[in-house]
């Protein structure tokens, strides 16, 4: 048998907020996708966010993810975190996708800003067993991933983009351009759905 006949599906999962998705998301799970050759990236929208303000509506922040992987062919959108009801816990989403895909090999892809917070996770010692853990580099925010298993987490530097969801909601309620910041299709379901207009 050939090495290509045995290979694993090599799966990222992006989980996040996506409230809304930008092209930092974009660029890191592109990134990651690339340097660990994985065949597909699923981004999983986050359900109740358990450590958050209140969010927009799950399933618009959905949407949203649909419009902005829907060029990518390796790109692909979970509801898995949607349908279980509850906070979200990183576990729960791998263990989900993991039944989903019993036959791949799960990479976890996060900032190094949620990585550094891994050891506060539900369950983190069986989080080793369901992915390997990817830690792109965000603009702000080093890794430290002292304490954790240096088998199961890298971190990768990805070019610096100095997006935040939570930048570009302020500007939308503040009537500034979100343009280039979030993939067009998501510019215009913002502007469609009256989203951010007014922040607290
Ligand atoms: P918020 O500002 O509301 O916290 P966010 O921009 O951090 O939103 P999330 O949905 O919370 O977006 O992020 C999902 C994942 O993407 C997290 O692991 C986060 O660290 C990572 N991420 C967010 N923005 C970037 C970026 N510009 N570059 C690299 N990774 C990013
Ligand atoms: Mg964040």
């Amino acid at each position: 048998m050939t090495d290509v006949a045995t290979r694993r599906p090599r799966v990222g999962v992006m989980g996040g907020t996506f409230d809304p998705i930008h092209h930092g998301h974009l660029v890191a799970a592109s990134e990651v996708a690339q340097h660990h050759d994985l065949d597909e990236v699923i981004f999983v929208p986050t359900g109740e966010p358990w450590m958050k303000r209140t969010v927009t509506d799950a399933e618009h922040r959905y949407l949203m993810t649909v419009v902005a992987t829907a060029s990518n062919p390796r790109f692909t959108v979970s509801r898995v975190d949607l349908e279980r009801s509850g906070p979200t816990y990183t576990i729960d989403t791998l263990r989900d996708i993991r039944t989903q895909r019993p036959d791949a090999e799960l990479f976890f892809i996060s900032g190094a800003d949620a990585i550094a917070q891994i050891l506060e996770w539900k369950d983190v010692d069986e989080l080793w067993d369901l992915a390997r853990f990817v830690a792109v580099s965000r603009p702000g925010h080093a890794l430290s991933i002292s304490g954790l298993p240096e088998r199961s987490v890298s971190s990768l530097e990805v070019p610096a983009l100095a997006i935040s969801s939570t930048d570009c909601r302020d500007r939308v309620s503040r009537g500034l351009p979100v343009w280039y910041l979030v993939p067009d299709g998501v510019v215009q379901y913002i502007s469609k759905h009256h989203l951010y207009r007014s922040q607290t």
